[in-house]
């Protein structure tokens, strides 16, 4: 892990464009539940709640990954931090949206195309509800953004075409049909990801893609995120924006849409901290 320095930092190691974008937070399930969590991937309303309230004492506003970018292309990004859930939990209708309202925020919901309407069956230990479609579309009336997740949470790493082409595009068919809307957004399971897979993402007709994990800047298609954790207390979140902009330094802002980066090399994924 090395820190971004030098004329050509703007460019990976591959030569890919990385984009220069604001903060994102990863959420996944929000709820009050005390019950285990052994993938640490709930969060309570009241944390989620306090968290809204520093990042607005701080002058920020959570906003969905979609409309970060927009707004990163108009330059007026300035004043807002990217807040995205993984896996399309249920408890998001009940106790997110209530919150994310109360703050004026919008943010990514990445659903799991194939599961909706049923439970989290990638993962060992307890059983989490999935929003149904009439949940998903509610979601998005309330002005929030849906992404894909795939269509069953695969790993995408090392798949065969077809079967990239099946989890990727075709799960951005499913939710299209569900909304009845664009589907621009794309999230990794687990943020594994090869060349192929974020081709794979490309090819699809997808704007834009994110990963786990806050490390160096990503191309459009590979866009960092900040784990949340369970308890995560104002100190670390404050640490968590803080390390973004380290890694930031000097990387110029996202290409406008639609540009593309230079053409792909070999790439490995790198499994973000908690990412699920
Ligand atoms: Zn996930």
């Amino acid at each position: 892990m090395s820190v971004p320095t030098g004329a050509a930092e703007h460019l990976d190691a591959e030569g890919r464009r990385r984009v220069r974008i604001p903060p994102v937070l990863m959420y996944h399930s929000v709820s009050p539940s005390t019950g285990p969590d052994p993938h640490r991937v709930r969060v309570s309303p009241e944390l989620l709640d306090r968290h809204l309230r520093l990042l607005g004492r701080l002058g920020l506003r959570g906003t969905s990954l979609g409309e970060l970018l927009a707004a990163q292309e108009r330059g007026a990004a300035s004043g807002l931090v990217g807040l995205t859930f993984d896996d399309g939990y249920a408890d998001f209708a009940e106790h997110a949206l209530p919150v994310l309202a109360r703050h004026r925020a919008t943010a990514t919901l990445y659903v799991v195309a194939g599961l909706v309407g049923g439970r989290n069956s990638w993962d060992e230990g307890p059983r989490l509800d999935l929003l149904d479609a009439d949940g998903v579309r509610a979601v998005a009336a309330a002005g929030h953004e849906v992404g894909s997740h795939t269509l069953t949470h695969a790993d995408l790493r090392g798949l065969d075409a077809a079967t990239l082409a099946h989890e990727v595009g075709g799960s951005r068919a499913v939710l299209q049909d569900v909304l009845q809307a664009d589907v621009p957004g794309f999230c990794y399971p687990w943020g594994r990801f090869d060349a192929a897979a974020a081709d794979a993402v490309r090819a699809a007709g997808y704007d834009h893609a994110c990963v786990t994990g806050d490390r160096l800047p990503g191309d459009r298609f590979t866009l960092p995120r900040a784990y949340v954790a369970p308890g995560d207390g104002a100190a670390l979140l404050l640490a968590r924006l803080a390390r973004h902009r380290w890694w930031m330094r000097g990387v110029d802002p996202a290409p406008a849409r639609g540009e593309r980066a230079e053409e792909p090399g070999p790439r490995r994924g790198r499994a973000g901290e908690g990412g699920r």
